[in-house]
C-alpha cells in the first residue's frame, strides 16, 4: 500500500454545508505474506476506508496498491474479476450479507459458483468448509439458525471459499463476547498457519490487536500515526494519542 488517499465529499444540500472528510491521508506500509498487522485507531480515524480501499470496494483517489507483483489498484473488467478473489473481506456482522432464505452450504458456494466452479465442487467444498470452521453438517441450515460467534465462522467460511491470500477483518469480533472473541481469534489463527494465509485485522480494541498481530499500525484522522512491532506498541506506545488508545481499555 503506498500514498493511499481517500476523500469522501457530500454535495451540500439548501440546510446542509458541503462536506468533505479526507478519510485517508498518504497511507502507506507493506505486509508481508503470512504477517498480521493490526489496523487500530478510534472510530473515523479511517480503518474501515483503509480495508475497503485494499479489497477494492472502495476507489482510493491517488496511490498505489500492489499484491504479490499484480497493480491491484488499476484492475478493471475481466482482470479484477480474475484477481479480486485473492483479498477477501469479513464484517462485524456477517448476518447483514446472509440471505436469511439461502442455506449457508449454498451461501458459502455462491462465490466459487460465480467465479466458474461447478455447483456439486462448489457444494462439496462448502461441506468441508464448514467443517475446518467447526461447523461441520450444518450446511442445510438457515443463517438464523446460528448464534453470532457462529454465523462470524460462516463468514469466514465464506472468504476461504474463494482461496485468498489476504483477508482483511474489519472489527469481525467485536461483537462477540468475550469467550467467543478467543475462539473466532484462535479459529483464524489456525487457520492462517493451515493455510498460509495473510491476515489485515482491523480494531478499534488495542488489546484484541495485541493478542493476534504482529504489527500493529495506528490510525487517527486518515494518518498512520504510530507502527511497529504489536509488543512494542501495547506494551510502550510512543505517541500520545496510542497511549489514550492504551487508557480507553476497560
Ligand atoms: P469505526 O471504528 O467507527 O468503524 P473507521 O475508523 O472504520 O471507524 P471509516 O469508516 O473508515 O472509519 O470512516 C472514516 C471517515 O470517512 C469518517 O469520517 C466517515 O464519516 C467517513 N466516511 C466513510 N465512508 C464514507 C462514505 N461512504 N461517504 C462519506 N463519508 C464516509
Ligand atoms: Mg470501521
Amino acid at each position: 500500500v503506498t500514498g493511499l488517499n481517500k476523500v469522501f465529499r457530500s454535495r451540500g444540500g439548501l440546510f446542509k454545508p458541503a462536506r468533505e472528510v479526507h478519510a485517508l491521508r498518504d497511507v502507506s506500509f507493506s505486509l508481508v505474506k503470512g504477517e498480521t498487522i493490526g489496523i487500530v485507531g478510534e472510530s473515523g480515524s479511517g480503518k474501515s476506508t483503509l480495508g475497503r480501499c485494499i479489497v477494492r470496494l472502495e476507489r482510493p483517489d491517488s496511490g498505489h496498491l500492489s499484491l504479490s507483483g499484480t497493480d491491484f489498484m488499476h484492475l478493471t473488467g475481466e482482470a479484477l474479476r480474475r484477481e479480486r478473489h485473492r483479498v477477501q473481506m469479513i464484517f462485524q456482522d456477517p448476518y447483514a450479507s446472509l440471505n436469511p432464505r439461502t442455506r449457508v452450504g449454498m451461501a458459502i458456494a455462491q462465490g466459487p459458483i460465480a467465479n466458474g466452479v461447478a455447483r456439486g465442487k462448489a457444494l462439496a467444498r462448502a461441506d468441508e468448509l464448514l467443517e475446518l470452521v467447526g461447523l461441520g453438517g450444518t450446511a442445510d441450515r438457515f443463517p438464523h439458525e446460528f448464534s453470532g460467534g457462529q454465523r462470524q465462522r460462516i463468514g469466514i467460511a465464506r472468504a476461504l471459499a474463494l482461496n485468498p491470500e489476504l483477508i482483511v477483518a474489519d472489527e469481525a469480533v467485536s461483537a462477540l463476547d468475550v469467550s467467543i472473541q478467543a475462539q473466532i481469534l484462535e479459529l483464524l489463527e489456525e487457520l492462517k498457519q493451515k493455510l498460509s494465509l495473510s491476515l489485515l485485522f482491523i480494531t478499534h480494541d488495542l488489546r484484541v490487536a495485541a493478542q493476534i498481530c504482529d504489527r500493529i499500525i495506528v490510525m487517527q484522522h486518515g494518518r498512520i500515526v504510530e507502527q511497529g512491532p504489536a509488543r512494542d506498541v501495547f506494551l510502550a506506545p510512543r505517541e500520545a494519542y496510542t497511549r489514550e488508545l492504551l487508557d480507553a481499555i476497560p
